[in-house]
């Protein structure tokens, strides 16, 4: 098989005008099974043509021109070999941000807006400036998301690919927050000390065995290296939890992103390091996706006695 396993690619004749570009694109995307194919017929036309998705819509009968023909051919024959719309375009937004993708990346999701949500739900409390510490920035999205919701945060986002760490720069860069973040190598917080009032983690979680079935998107082009979670899915959590306890301040928080199965056994390995489960939080999909952890509720559920 070629790399759209099979499924021919649009050829985009000349004077093919953008409404019948669309109709073959989201026709050859429908037919490869893909099921955003509207969708992504749109997307790609768009960004193909160098304009903006609702832009299309002005002037349906206009050619394409020979440049703009021949780019959507390249990106049908991406789209149709599963890359993902976000890595074609290069970037993704995540939380009304813009992130720039590299291949070391993972491609930031919509249901990891739940971390970022249960997190600044987890620190509303907070006055003044506190240290926030993400392990397995990537893109950075999870740590730049919440430094843009708190303006005396500062932020180090640890990882131990470099070239994932110049995205992250770059995005911290991009969306004026590089003043407040900091990016670190390290296999996961080894090679860090301090007091971190809250620790984010979105880690790879997927079972080893697993990972073949997953979609192609996800399979064929996220970063093994984000999606490995080992035999059981859970050793990266227990990486970090072995971690957690030294570098976490006593009132501190921790936020995890989950796999749709493992809110049991995080919250069991959270509790032999001394950690409760403070709340859950579920994504667009109904699945419990976030787990904040906290130290205090740990000792306030052990030292109390039932009355
Ligand atoms: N949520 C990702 C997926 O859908 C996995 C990311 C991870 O392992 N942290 O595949």
């Amino acid at each position: 098989m070629d790399a759209t396993d099979g499924f021919p690619v649009p050829a985009f004749a000349a004077g093919t005008t953008r409404a019948q570009a669309q109709a073959e694109l989201r026709r050859a995307f429908a037919a490869a099974g893909i099921d955003s194919a509207a969708l992504d017929a749109r997307l790609l036309l768009a960004a193909a043509l160098g304009i903006g998705p609702t832009s299309l819509f002005a002037h349906p009968d206009a050619p394409l021109d020979r440049a703009g023909a021949a780019r959507l051919r390249e990106y049908a024959a991406r789209r149709l070999a599963r890359e993902p719309i976000a890595r074609i375009l290069g970037e993704a937004e995540f939380w009304g941000l813009r992130f720039r993708l590299s291949p070391e990346t993972l491609a930031p999701r919509p249901d990891t807006e739940a971390v970022v949500e249960a997190a600044l739900a987890a620190i509303a409390p907070w006055r003044g400036p506190q240290l926030i510490l993400d392990l397995g920035t990537g893109s950075g999205c999870i740590l730049l998301a919440l430094l843009s919701e708190t303006k005396e945060a500062f932020g180090i986002g640890v990882d131990r690919s470099p070239a994932a760490l110049a995205t992250a720069r770059a995005n911290a860069q991009a969306n004026g927050l590089a003043d407040r973040a900091a990016f670190v190598a390290s296999d996961w917080a080894s090679a860090l000390t301090g007091h971190f009032a809250l620790i984010v983690s979105n880690p790879p979680y997927i079972r080893a065995e697993e990972i073949d079935a997953l979609d192609p998107e996800v399979s064929r082009f996220d970063p093994l290296a984000a999606l490995d979670g080992g035999p059981g899915g859970l050793d990266c959590y227990r990486a970090i939890l072995s971690d957690a306890g030294r570098l976490l301040t006593p009132a501190g928080h921790i936020v995890f992103e989950l796999g749709h199965d493992q809110t049991e056994p995080v919250a069991d390995l959270a509790a032999e390091h001394g950690f409760a489960v403070e709340t859950t939080r579920r994504d667009l999909g109904g699945h419990t996706r976030a787990m904040v952890l906290s130290r205090e509720r740990a000792l306030v559920s052990r030292g109390s006695s039932p009355t």
